[in-house]
């Protein structure tokens, strides 16, 4: 089932999901509504915060971006990250490595909005999947910036927090009249249709 994608200024958007203590029937459709809403939407990434659940859960599928180069290791092993996509992370926790690198990118929560976002370049992450399993990864170039987009959603956390301040003045009056679209029940229809939302 597609669910409707909060935008910034519903409140849940900056709230730290609680962890996941029992992955359940519930648990499992919610993935997979989440999966289906990300699809559709045409994002890369969607954490739960924006369908309106304050859990610990993220889904990501960066196996359509062709043109900014991703690379995944499981277990210490080279793995084409396509292979793994949708992936689903639970109570996810995160330890950067590298060099930070400057990307675009995009948010489903901020509709034709993108900005220059400094990340690190890779980045460790354990987690637990669907069957309950933990599992580590290593993730690198773009799958590790979209997992730190979507680990900030799941703390609250938003990509405007981090954009430099001169671009966030640029953009204030486009985010404050999407606030008030948003306390006004509005949505917007048009999805961004790019391959850097998140
Ligand atoms: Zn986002």
């Amino acid at each position: 089932m597609i669910l409707p994608i909060l935008q910034y200024g519903e409140p849940i958007l900056r709230a730290k999901g609680k962890r996941i203590d029992e992955i359940d029937d519930r648990i499992r459709q919610l993935a997979a509504d989440m999966i289906e809403t990300m699809h559709a939407a045409h994002g890369v990434g969607l954490a739960a915060q924006q369908i309106g659940e304050g859990l610990q859960l993220t889904v990501l599928d960066i196996s359509a971006v062709e043109d900014r180069p991703s690379t995944l290791k499981v277990d210490g092993s080279d793995v084409d990250p396509r292979t793994a996509m949708p992936l689903v992370l639970i109570n996810p926790e995160i330890d950067l490595l590298g060099e930070t690198q400057v990307g675009v990118e995009g948010c489903l929560s901020f509709p034709e909005i993108t900005g220059d976002i400094e990340r690190a370049e890779s980045a460790v992450i354990r987690a637990q999947n669907l069957e309950g399993d933990t599992i580590q990864i290593e993730a690198g170039g773009f799958l590790a910036r979209a997992i730190q987009h979507e680990h900030d959603h799941l703390n609250g956390i938003l990509f405007i927090d981090r954009m430099r301040s001169a671009e966030k003045v640029a953009l204030s009056g486009r985010l404050r009249r999407l606030q008030k679209e948003t306390k006004r029940g509005g949505r917007h229809r048009e999805a961004l249709v790019s391959e850097v939302t998140l």
